[in-house]
């Protein structure tokens, strides 16, 4: 335990929710990651046992933990080694469910924050576009109002949870001409006309379902506008500070898992008539491994602890997310070569880890993208401030 960040409370909950995955949710991991949908039933165990509302208010139904909380929540869930699994419960309780609770006011929170920390609604949340992720600003689909309505047209694509969740918190241009300054954020019900999904079949993250979808005349009641209107990006913006350091969590602990794992193999593995763990160039890559995984570790740890005291660490999320998923993806295709052709094998776990760390350096904001802000902060000095509440 690293008592800096973490106390005997922390790690009691580390335990039970080590001993709840393993008995509700590893079971059927196989069968969700062949099938790429994810049963109902646990999404409901999930919010019974809270662990959808560890950071929520409690007037919601949310306990307010500290995000170390969350940093075990996320942890362990890369250690059962379902990257889509890991994606799904998390798209939901940190990306769609932190613009609910930051913007929403109290009808929508009440109407979607509560039944999503109990599991009985599940979000997603829709920035990307079929003509360019990487380009927000850029996007094209529009709310105009009409009325007391606005009419939501365009599509999004890669949305994770966009099939099977039962809302979609949606970012769109409602004054298009204004660029960044003219989108907006809504909360949409599933039900609503005009919406249909599709799943999107992919190389990595199988459990999880992936959907572009399209809004064709949507009518949306003006009250499901979350927040300001024409805020909308500045919110995306600021919430992908812990977006971003969610995504550099994961990979850190994906790669400990990943080694752990293989350190096993190799102290039972023999070639040569000793165990593979005892050859020097074997050993030396290791060593590299450790060290790559605890320094990511402890840089997250301490980046979390500062947007915990409220700092805005922007700067110190990109960076997170741009090494630590690197470091991940070079720690499992090492980790694979160490269990020569059964890392290759779906019956041992590095394949499926190979194939779903990938998305790392892609998913919210590549590593491209994140080396521009980062040399934007670096080189220009630029600043970029929370949005005003
Ligand atoms: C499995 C999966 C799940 C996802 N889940 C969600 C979700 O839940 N919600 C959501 O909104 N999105 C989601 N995404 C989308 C993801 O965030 C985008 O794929 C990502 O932001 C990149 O956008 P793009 O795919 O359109 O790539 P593009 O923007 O088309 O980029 C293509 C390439 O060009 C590079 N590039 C673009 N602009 C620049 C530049 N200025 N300088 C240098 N290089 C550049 C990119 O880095 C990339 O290598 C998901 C994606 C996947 C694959």
């Amino acid at each position: 335990m690293n008592a800096l960040y973490f106390t005997e409370e922390h790690e009691l909950f580390r335990k039970s929710f080590q001993d709840f995955l393993q008995k509700e949710v590893v079971p059927h991991i196989d069968k969700w990651e062949k099938s790429g949908t994810i049963e109902r039933f646990i999404w409901k165990k999930f919010g019974e046992m809270g662990y959808f509302g560890l950071n929520q208010p409690e007037e919601y139904g949310g306990m307010n933990l500290d995000i170390f909380y969350t940093v075990i929540f996320l942890e362990e869930l890369q250690k059962i080694n379902s990257g889509g699994f890991a994606a799904a419960m998390w798209a939901h309780a940190y990306l769609a469910m932190t613009h609910v609770n930051k913007e929403g006011d109290d009808a929508i929170k009440k109407k979607y924050l509560t039944p999503s920390i109990e599991g009985d609604k599940i979000g997603c949340l829709c920035i990307t576009e079929p003509f360019g992720g990487s380009d927000v600003a850029g996007m094209r689909s529009t709310a105009i109002k009409k009325g007391d309505k606005y009419i939501l047209n365009g599509s999004k694509t890669f949305i994770t949870n966009g099939v099977y969740s039962d809302y979609l918190v949606v970012a769109v241009k409602t004054d298009p001409d204004k660029g960044n300054k003219g989108m907006s954020i809504f909360i949409v019900d599933r039900e609503t006309p005009g919406i249909s999904a599709s799943k999107l079949d992919k190389l990595g993250w199988r459990a999880s379902d992936t959907a572009e979808i399209a809004f064709d005349d949507v009518e949306i009641p003006a009250e499901n506008l979350m927040g300001e209107e024409g805020k909308g990006f500045s919110y995306i913006m600021q919430h992908f500070a812990l977006e971003r350091l969610i995504m550099g969590i994961n990979a850190h602990a994906r790669a400990e898992y990943a080694l752990d794992y293989t350190l096993g193999y190799m102290g039972e593995r023999e070639a040569f008539g000793r165990t593979i763990d005892k050859f020097q160039a074997l050993r030396h890559s290791v060593a590299d491994m450790a060290s790559e995984v605890e320094m990511n570790k402890e840089f997250n740890y301490s980046i979390a602890k500062r947007l915990n005291d409220g700092q805005y660490v922007v700067k110190e999320a990109s960076m997170s997310k741009l090494l630590s998923t690197k470091m991940a993806d070079k720690v499992i295709y090492d980790c694979l070569q160490m269990l020569g052709g059964y890392g290759y094998m779906e019956d041992y776990p590095l394949a499926r880890m190979f194939r779903d760390s990938r998305l790392g350096p892609i998913g919210g904001g590549t590593s491209e993208i994140l080396r521009e802000i980062i040399a934007k902060m670096v080189i220009d000095k630029k600043e970029y401030k929370p949005a005003a509440k």
